[in-house]
């Protein structure tokens, strides 16, 4: 089935389980360690070459999380560490840049995302998402988290809008 994305204009997104696989090594200082992936990073930063808003709305708290933002161009206004109530934070960020919720895709693989599905216009699980996630998500990518599953569902949503433009002078000066 062909969805509809053309009331999308911003993405947010999760982060373990959804820009990583979900695996997080942890050291003896308890510093923690995630693995994100390459080409979901470009379509990230394509989507913010190509005027979308972006956001992330976690759990987590390390200060490498904001590093990465940074380096997928996501304002770190728009990165919400230690989120406890991830509805509220996503309603934050739709006021704060006068989104409507519908206008949102939102990427969640576990149980603290079910509420901001039941509020964005399109609400994504990874392919191997906690079984609720993947029950209340408008779309089950065919990926799985932090192997692909931004990366295919960005380059769709952009593709379908017309707007998947690879601008190399504009990345060199944005990256
Ligand atoms: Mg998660």
């Amino acid at each position: 089935m062909e969805h509809d994305f053309s009331r999308i204009k911003a993405f947010a997104f999760d982060v373990d389980g959804v820009m990583t696989d979900g695996g997080i090594l942890c050291d003896l200082e308890g510093e923690l360690y995630r693995t994100f992936d390459s080409k979901d990073g470009f379509a990230i930063r394509m989507a913010a070459m190509n005027g979308y808003l972006l956001s992330i709305i976690t759990g987590g708290r390390s200060a490498s999380i904001r590093a990465r933002a940074h380096s997928l161009l996501i304002p770190d206004a728009d990165v919400y560490l230690s989120s406890r109530r991830k509805a509220e934070d996503f309603d934050d960020f739709c006021k704060r840049h006068s989104l409507d919720p519908s206008e949102v895709m939102f990427f969640g693989d576990d149980v603290p995302d079910i509420e901001v599905f039941r509020r964005c216009g399109i609400g994504v699980c990874p392919s191997d998402g906690a079984p609720d996630a993947i029950a209340a998500a408008h779309i089950v990518s065919d990926f799985p988290g932090g192997r692909g599953c931004v990366r295919d569902m960005l380059e769709k949503v952009m593709k379908q809008q017309g707007r998947w433009i690879f601008d190399s002078m504009l990345y060199s000066r944005m990256y």
